[in-house]
């Protein structure tokens, strides 16, 4: 064990690593300049049970009905071996029909997490024979396998579908149960399913680089497979996710700096439960609270929607008075001011501005008078 996963080990604890997904992925591109996120899942902590421990109130998860309704949504779409896709795939790809065959990847072993291993070997197996040899190679790999090194840590990601070998270019396809209503989907849906596909995308290329295949032999064109109106028709498009790909390269490039964000750290700084036999976490709150205050967290509205640990950040935010509370527009707007109190206060002057804040607190001043008129009636 190299001495970078030794301190990840001793950050998180007694309790056994939550590996990275591409959900957590995603989450990383989301809020980037997050210290405290970074370590947390570099080092694997059970968000989901840490959050419970604290008492902090979770995200809105999908509920029951959507799951449900995304899993049949992704049955009908890949049953009979996939012949629905295969149509699909046809009119967005041009595939030729000598090209369609279909393997599902969980037959060779099943779906357990224990199988994990087992299934990316397959898949690897697979895509690089089928890299080597276009000729010999199958069109549709359902539920494969992928790794990615992120932090130097396998993590392993579970596309739907790859589609491959359509002019030996492979290419990931997402099923995804959100509604495209005539013609259009909701965009921020379709952002979040291609920073997931990119983690793939990222993935299948690490494979192939394995036998020196370039990056180009993975397309950065997601095929995304949704309900058509209000049907359960599947209907297909080709989103493109380049940017998505550059934007997290970059994040996992910066994960490099996961050495000096423990060097910051207090020492003996640890993020862990105490388990008991049961798995339940002993540890004292406040002590857990207070290791989790250590690194700098950039909390913006927007953690609510991906973060379980969004409450506790937003607390702090509160408690410091952070301008980031009011979003990340405002945060931005005024950058180099970091809390609502030195913002009134340079606005009211009672703050007298350095040369670098004169503009900000010009154009709050502004604001300010603007705000004041408005409220006299005299605009
Ligand atoms: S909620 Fe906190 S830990 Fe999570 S991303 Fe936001 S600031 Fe970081």
């Amino acid at each position: 064990m190299n001495s970078l996963a030794a301190r990840l080990d001793a950050l998180r604890g007694s309790g056994p690593a939550v590996p990275h997904t591409a959900k957590t992925l995603a989450a990383l591109t989301a809020n980037p300049a997050c210290d405290r996120r970074a370590l947390l899942d570099a080092a694997g902590v059970d968000k989901d049970t840490l959050a419970a421990h604290l008492n902090l109130p979770r995200p809105l998860r999908p509920s029951t009905i959507a799951c449900d309704h995304g899993i049949a949504f992704e049955r009908r779409v890949t049953a009979q071996a996939g012949t629905e896709l295969l149509r699909l795939l046809r009119e967005t790809l041009d595939l030729t029909l000598p090209e369609a065959s279909y393997e599902d990847v969980n037959a060779v072993a099943g779906r357990e997490p224990s199988t994990l291993a087992l299934r990316c070997t397959h898949t690897r197996n697979v895509i690089l024979g089928a890299a080597r040899d276009p000729a010999r190679s199958r069109t549709l790999l359902d539920h494969p396998v992928l790794r990615l090194t992120v932090a130097g840590h396998p993590a392993y990601l579970e596309p739907d579908i790859v589609a491959f070998q359509h002019h030996e270019t492979f290419h990931i396809v997402e099923i995804k149960s959100f509604p495209v209503i005539d013609g259009q989907a909701d965009p921020t849906k379709v952002a979040a399913a291609l920073t997931q596909a990119a983690a793939y995308i990222l993935a299948l290329r690490e494979l192939l680089a394995e036998e020196d295949h370039p990056p180009e032999r993975v397309s950065s064109q997601v095929v995304l497979v949704n309900p058509r109106d209000f049907s359960h028709r599947p209907t297909a498009t080709l989103a493109d996710a380049a940017q998505k790909v550059r934007s997290l390269s970059q994040h996992l490039g910066r994960l490099r700096r996961l050495p000096d964000l423990l060097d910051q750290l207090p020492p003996n700084t640890t993020f862990d439960l105490a388990p008991d036999d049961t798995a339940g976490p002993t540890r004292p709150r406040e002590d857990l609270a207070a290791a989790l205050s250590a690194p700098h967290a950039h909390y913006s509205p927007g953690c609510l929607h991906h973060c379980e640990l969004a409450s506790f950040c937003r607390n702090e935010a509160r408690r410091k008075s952070r301008t980031a509370l009011l979003g990340t527009t405002v945060r931005d707007d005024i950058a180099g001011i970091d809390t609502i109190a030195l913002a009134l206060d340079l606005t009211d002057g009672r703050e007298h501005p350095s040369s670098d804040r004169a503009d900000i607190t010009e154009a709050l001043r502004h604001a300010h008078r603007v705000h004041a008129d408005f409220l006299a009636g005299t605009t």
